[in-house]
């Protein structure tokens, strides 16, 4: 099984798409902002560090990134994996090069701006990982503010608010857009429109997983 890497803005689904993935295939989903956040909810003082960059909207250092993600690609032992939200930027995709093998392929997921703001705005999460939105009759949860899944209560993330949308929008223009040319190059690259129902969208992106 090909291991997968998704490229996309901020609220295209990626972390949806993952999830749903993972229980179709069995893949090992990686996603670093549950991985920093995670930090963030331990009290270390590296995770008081990283918060005040994660809820600006920044970008945390490519240092920390690609120690996180060697560690625990390390850690998973050569089992199919799913890299969600790395690589973000020329350095860290550069990086991941020189320790992936070939065996991946690469899924850029397409939204607007306008649509990923909207998104945005109606996003809430639970700590178990499982994200909803009020803006989408499909994507809500079956009672409201609470988790279908764990039953935990929905909260906003610190980072989904306009302030600092517009910065993690400009991260992605100015920061991780150069890497679809750089997987197309790789003649790894994927696209598929995610401003579409979320069962389409996990289509699409089984026809991928099923043909590589
Ligand atoms: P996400 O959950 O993928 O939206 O990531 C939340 C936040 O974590 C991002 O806005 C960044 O601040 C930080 N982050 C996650 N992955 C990376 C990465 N590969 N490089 C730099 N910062 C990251």
């Amino acid at each position: 099984m090909k291991n997968i890497i998704f490229i996309a803005p901020p609220a295209a689904g990626k972390g949806t798409q993952s999830q749903m993935l993972k229980e179709k295939y069995g893949y090992v989903h990686i996603s670093t902002g549950d991985l920093l956040r995670a930090e963030i909810a331990s009290g270390s003082e590296l995770g008081c560090e990283v918060k005040n960059i994660i809820d600006k909207g920044n970008l945390v250092s490519d240092e920390l990134m690609i120690d996180i993600i060697k560690s625990k690609l390390t850690e998973i032992k050569g089992k199919p994996f799913i890299l969600d939200g790395f690589p973000r930027t020329l350095n860290q995709a550069e990086s991941l090069d020189g320790i992936l093998d070939d065996n991946y392929e690469t899924i850029y997921l397409e939204l607007s701006r306008e649509d990923a703001v909207k998104r945005i705005e109606g996003r809430l999460t639970c700590s178990c990982g499982k994200s909803y939105n009020m803006n989408d009759e499909a994507l809500k949860p079956k009672v409201a503010g609470i988790c279908d899944i764990c039953g935990k209560e929905l909260v906003k993330r610190d980072d989904d608010n306009a302030q600092a949308f517009i910065v993690r929008y400009d991260n992605f223009l100015n920061n991780t857009k150069v890497l679809i040319d750089y997987y197309k190059n790789k003649n790894k690259l994927h696209i598929v429109d995610v401003n579409r129902n979320i069962n389409d969208i996990f289509e699409d992106i089984s026809r991928i997983v099923a043909n590589d």
